[in-house]
């Protein structure tokens, strides 16, 4: 087996860790950062990017570059209920869609050029503590094994994992029944234009994204209640097309046609509880510290700022007695995302059940500022 020493590992290449390996690269620390696919690679997302992500790409100079990308500028918001109910708002703030799999490319391209040693594709199989040091164990495609030794390991493998059920958390036996499901459709399959709009879809037991994430495609991302449904995700979906008029006007029929046989991507059993953000020493950001549900379209963003706040807190103290950094890491977290989390929490659960969502429908149609007010609930509160 091979050996590696290292001052920090990072494991996993999504936003959070990449993230993470920018910032503290600014603190000169020996960064290796391990990511099991090759990319680029999809991600179930609805590729959303709030003003969070554009906020930390401009600190860490890397926002004229993402432009450059050519990301896909969106301004407005428009959620239609199963009634037929339409609320709308400007966003009020900087967003954008770009398919994750230029986006996560994108920002592990930026930390390998500042020095972030990267091994990928590569698992991180387990990690342990002893004493002030951490040995992970680390598989390659060719079964070829390192060890590495840290003096801290940092957690960005996303909201579910095998290191999950290793390190003994206790959410791993809880089932949530709560499913995402996400595709790309040919926009010139569309009956309408969504050029800057991301527009919500809510219907029995699921809610449905749609935004447009470059000239020629469209991210469909939905999320379902699987406690009461037997039929399979693409069926459901298709069924609320049908049943939906003002969802099934948008598609043409070949888009239907599409729908139906187009590889689809998706993840099961998603846990949105509350984490502990470090675990047995480890600490934990992004996905793998609090998974925020997908209405708010902030997990990216959630992902990079907990890599910040990480960093700040890393920049006060001694990785060799890291006790005081992980008890404030764990305020610094909870503060800045307690209530935006619990808010997206409530607001997914009332949409997914049908008589709390039309009541909620209705009342946000009688009120219209209310939308503006809840939008911004969901988004940063406290900052470090
Ligand atoms: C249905 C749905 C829709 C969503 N839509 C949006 C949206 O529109 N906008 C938005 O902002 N957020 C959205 N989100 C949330 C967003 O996708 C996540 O919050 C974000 O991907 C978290 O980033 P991350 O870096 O923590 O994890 P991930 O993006 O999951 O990255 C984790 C990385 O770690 C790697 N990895 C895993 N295990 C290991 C291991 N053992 N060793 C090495 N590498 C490993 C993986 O390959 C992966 O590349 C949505 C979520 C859901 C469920």
């Amino acid at each position: 087996m091979n050996q590696l020493f290292t001052d920090i590992l990072i494991i996993g290449g999504g936003p959070a860790g990449s993230t993470a390996a920018l910032f503290l690269s600014e603190l000169g620390f020996d960064i290796t950062l391990v990511e099991k696919k090759i990319f680029p690679r999809e991600v179930l997302c609805g590729e959303f990017l709030s003003k969070e992500v554009t906020d930390i790409m401009k600190e860490l100079n890397i926002y004229n570059d993402f432009l450059s990308l050519n990301p896909n500028k969106i301004d407005s918001f428009c959620a239609i209920d199963d009634s037929g109910i339409e609320l709308k708002s400007n966003l009020n703030f900087n967003a954008y869609a770009l398919k994750r799999s230029i986006f996560d490319s994108f920002l592990l391209e930026k930390a390998k050029s500042r020095n972030v040693k990267v091994i990928q594709p590569a698992e991180v199989i387990s990690v342990f503590r002893s004493n002030s040091v951490f040995s992970s164990e680390v598989i390659q495609e060719d079964d070829n094994k390192i060890k590495i030794e840290s003096k801290l390991v940092i957690c960005a493998y996303g909201k579910q994992n095998i290191l999950d059920k290793k390190l003994d958390r206790n959410f791993v036996d809880k089932k949530s029944n709560l499913n995402g499901v996400k595709f790309h459709l040919p926009t010139n399959l569309l009956e309408e234009k969504f050029d800057d709009e991301i527009r919500i879809f809510v219907d029995k037991e699921l809610y449905c994204g749609l935004n447009k994430v470059d000239s020629d495609e469209l991210t469909v991302c939905f999320l379902e209640n699987r406690s009461q449904s037997k039929i399979p995700s693409r069926q459901k979906l298709l069924e609320a097309i049908k049943s939906n008029k003002n969802f099934r006007k948008i598609f043409s029929d070949d888009a239907i046609e599409y729908i139906k046989s187009t590889n689809i991507y998706g993840t099961g059993n998603i846990f949105f509880g509350k984490k502990e953000v470090v675990e047995k020493g480890i600490i934990m950001v992004g996905d793998s510290a609090q998974v925020i549900a997908p209405l708010a379209g902030d997990g990216i963003g959630m992902a990079m700022e907990s890599a910040k706040i990480l960093f700040t807190v890393i920049k006060k103290f001694d990785l060799l007695k890291p006790e005081k950094l992980y008890s404030e890491y764990n305020k610094y977290f909870n503060e800045a995302f307690s209530l935006r989390v619990k808010t997206a929490k409530l607001i997914q659960s009332i949409i997914l059940n049908k008589t709390t969502r039309n009541i909620s429908f209705s009342v946000a149609d009688k009120f219209p500022s209310l939308l503006p007010y809840l939008i911004k609930f969901t988004r940063s509160n406290k900052r470090p």
